[in-house]
């Protein structure tokens, strides 16, 4: 009996038309896609000539009876829909009926076919369009579709396509993407006489990856694994330092088909803000599961636009899934040798001189913290057989930037410096601090770079950056509710706003004021009397006018909600405000930084994207001095 129908003219006049072979990779998706949909466990592809001269898809899957062998090819025959209400919860990649009928219309095709049930197979040969014949004969299960000689009899169509290079590079790149959005499949990809891939068809996504697109890049992933609403989010996002600079590797799959679609891009965009370079662009393998009733797929005729009922929910399922496994996942970057890291050589003579391995180390003080996290801080001296008010030693002392005797008592040198006790946590919301553990402030570079040991750990620290982080991050608090203590300004300021900052003003004033910002909006302008404590006054100004300048520039994302739309602005001004690499900070306040950088492993990123930190190990270090092979 045939499985295969010709969908009424009534059902066909609902599909999405237009052409689906416009060149070599559309054909070929086409035919792969048919093998998926067949069940296939293997698919060889094949192509010669950038696929114009020959392709050739080899399936084991269940393969088509003689009768349906012949009515495949025909318009609007197939097998996966029947009425129009199938329509709205299509399952399978294709089910338009028209793939076999467009390819066998521009190429000199030949189907091989056979069912494991049957004991033999057909062979059914068209020729542009005109069958020339079926006939049985013995084949092995599954199904072979031959193509040759693709738009020969139409040169003027033949005229447009490209060069044969770039014709196999447009296949090569949809097979990588079928073959990762099917890692279950062995895909085996041929060009030319030569082997571009075969995957090994385990069903393990990281291995599609790795076979696709290499070692590097498998190793700068992270895992995203969210189900919440009926919406499931899988897969993996590059790390941060895993970005490009165009979104070619932005790869998302809904319900394992490979789609395109502006809210996808604008989530996983919206989602590396403040963690991913500006002007850089992050890169995920991402399939997106939902029931499929909310998806439509036919709105384009190659199926690559997607439309959802409810965008909103696609949207905030990508944002928080891809944000919430990034803030899990930040490391440092690792200053190694073999790390092509930005590490100059300047940088690590300055590590070398830092670090003398057969210096003795001393023990240091221990002062009991009012909160958990109870470490011993560094309290340097001038003299490093000076003993602390605890007995012990203090440890050696450095030739520069020595910390004042009691960090905890340091009076401020400037009275524009932030209030910080060094002991006191940042109080980041939504991230788990950490205990901090036993470190020693090496000294500091360029007055930019904290050189710190800890364990067998060494790390250099841009205390710029870990600051700007830290303010974010608070700030980022702030808006859920932990409200910063207000300091207020000395004398008042008035600035003139134009309308559409005093609406955007209006319209985030309970958010902006939640930050610690006192200020009121009048006529024409705003008035503002305090700023965070944490904020240098003069970087609390200028914050809060790149706030308000940031909430009037739209980004673009359609979907973004007010809370995302306000971080975006948040982070834009966290760059503009961000202190002046070069500042002093006084000791206790870089100690504050480095004891919140251990403690909260969201400090690993400044909210531009740059890292906070580079980490060596001692093993790194005595292997590059040859201490140990
Ligand atoms: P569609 O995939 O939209 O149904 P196609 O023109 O691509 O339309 O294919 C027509 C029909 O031919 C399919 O519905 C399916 O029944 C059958 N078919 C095509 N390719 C294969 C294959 N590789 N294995 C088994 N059946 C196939
Ligand atoms: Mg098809």
């Amino acid at each position: 009996m045939s499985e295969i129908n010709v969908l009424d003219i009534s059902v066909a006049n609902l599909i999405a038309a237009g052409e689906v072979v416009d060149r070599p990779a559309s054909a070929l998706k086409e035919l792969c896609e048919n093998s998926i949909d067949a069940g296939a466990k293997t698919i060889t592809a094949e192509i010669k000539n950038g696929g114009i001269a020959f392709m050739r898809v080899t399936d084991d899957g269940k393969g088509m009876t003689g009768e349906d062998a012949v009515i495949c090819v025909r318009r609007h025959a197939t097998s996966k829909i029947k009425t129009a209400q199938d329509l709205s919860a299509v399952m399978t990649l294709g089910f338009r009926g028209e793939a076999l009928a467009a390819i066998t219309a521009v190429t000199h095709t030949r189907i091989m076919t056979k069912r494991r049930e049957d004991s033999s197979g057909t062979v059914v040969t068209v020729d542009y369009g005109r069958l020339e014949g079926a006939e049985e004969g013995g084949f092995p299960d599954g199904t072979t579709v031959i193509c040759e000689g693709l738009f020969r009899t139409t040169p003027a169509r033949l005229k447009f396509l490209k060069s044969d290079s770039a014709e196999g590079a447009a296949c090569a790149s949809v097979m990588e993407k079928l073959a990762l959005s099917h890692p279950e499949v062995a895909f085996r990809f041929i060009a030319d006489g030569q082997q571009r891939f075969a995957m090994s068809g385990d069903g393990k996504l990281k291995n599609a990856i790795y076979s696709v697109y290499g070692r590097d890049f498998a190793s700068k992933l992270c895992e995203i694994d969210s189900k919440s609403g009926g919406i499931s989010v899988s897969g993996y996002v590059g790390t941060p330092d895993n970005v490009r600079g165009n979104r070619a590797l932005q790869i998302f799959f809904i319900n394992n088909r490979c789609v395109r679609n502006i809210s996808l891009t604008s989530a996983l965009e919206a989602a590396f803000r403040s963690f991913a370079p500006i002007g850089k662009y992050p890169v995920c393998v991402l399939n997106i599961g939902l029931h499929a009733a909310y998806v439509d797929v036919n709105i384009h005729p190659a199926k690559l636009d997607v439309k959802f009922s409810d965008e909103k929910s696609i949207f905030d399922a990508v944002y928080y899934s891809v944000r919430g496994a990034l803030e899990r996942s930040l490391k440092n970057p690792s200053l190694s040798p073999k790390n092509p890291s930005p590490m100059t050589e300047e940088k690590l003579k300055i590590i070398s001189a830092f670090v003398s391995p057969d210096a003795p180390k001393h023990e240091q003080t221990k002062i009991d913290m009012p909160f958990e996290a109870k470490y011993r801080p560094y309290v340097p001296t001038e003299k490093p057989t000076d003993k602390t008010e605890s007995g012990e030693f203090a440890p050696v002392v450095l030739p520069k930037k020595v910390a004042s005797p009691d960090v905890f008592d340091t009076p401020k040198a400037e009275e524009e410096l932030p209030k910080i006790n060094a002991s006191t946590d940042a109080k980041l919301t939504g991230f788990e601090p950490k205990p901090v553990p036993e470190y020693r402030i090496l000294g500091e570079a360029f007055d930019c770079y904290v050189i710190i040991e800890e364990g067998e750990r060494l790390f250099l620290l841009d205390k710029h950056a870990a600051h700007e982080r830290i303010n974010f991050e608070k700030m980022k608090a702030a808006i859920s509710g932990l409200k910063p203590e207000t300091q207020l300004l000395m004398i008042e300021e008035k600035f003139t706003l134009s309308p559409q900052e005093r609406e955007a003003c209006e319209k985030y004033k309970k958010e902006i004021s939640d930050m610690g910002f006192d200020f009121s909006i009048e006529d024409k302008g705003v008035i503002l009397r305090g700023v965070p404590c944490d904020f240098e006054l003069s970087e609390g100004r200028t914050f809060f006018f790149s706030l308000i300048t940031s909430l009037t520039e739209s980004d673009g994302s359609l979907y973004a909600d007010s809370k995302n739309y306000f971080e975006r602005a948040l982070y834009q001004s966290a760059c503009k405000a961000s202190v002046k690499a070069g500042r002093k900070y006084d000791d206790a306040h870089v100690r504050w930084i480095c004891d919140n950088f251990f403690r909260y492993d969201c400090i690993r990123r400044c909210p531009h994207g740059r890292p906070v930190a580079y980490e060596m190990t001692k093993r790194e270090l005595d292997t590059r001095f040859g201490r140990i092979k």
